[in-house]
């Protein structure tokens, strides 16, 4: 796991990583629901899709639209296992640890907070 300053550091640095934003409804849900709830879906999805040693269709499994936490893991390159790799140093073939998940979420919070400042709701 990566120090979260310097891992946001590099995703700004990164034309791809940083080119992620919330469209008007992904940013409608995550206010209807609040930051609170939307964490507890990140949290699912963090160990239902990344979870697993071996994840179901790893490097496909996060849609690019629909849910803000799909548009935060791509942005925190917390998409898939190759990501989780090479953007937070997370070995991939190993089934993710209980602090390797509360990092992940705590990464999508912080994207997620930012992202909805800039929204200015
Ligand atoms: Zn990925």
């Amino acid at each position: 796991m990566r120090d979260i300053d310097e891992l946001f550091a590099a995703l700004r640095r990164s034309k791809f990583r940083s080119g992620f934003k919330l469209r008007s409804k992904e940013s409608q849900y995550l206010e209807q629901k609040g930051l609170a709830e939307i964490l507890e879906h990140a949290r699912g999805f963090v160990v239902e899709r990344l979870g697993p040693e071996e994840p179901a269709n790893d490097g496909k499994q996060t849609p690019m639209k629909n849910h803000p936490v799909f548009i935060a893991q791509h942005a925190t390159g917390s998409c898939c296992r190759k990501c989780l790799e090479k953007w937070h140093r997370i070995p991939k073939g190993k089934a993710l640890t209980e602090k390797q998940i509360e990092y992940i979420v705590s990464v999508i919070e912080r994207w997620l907070k930012t992202a909805q400042n800039k929204s200015g709701g």
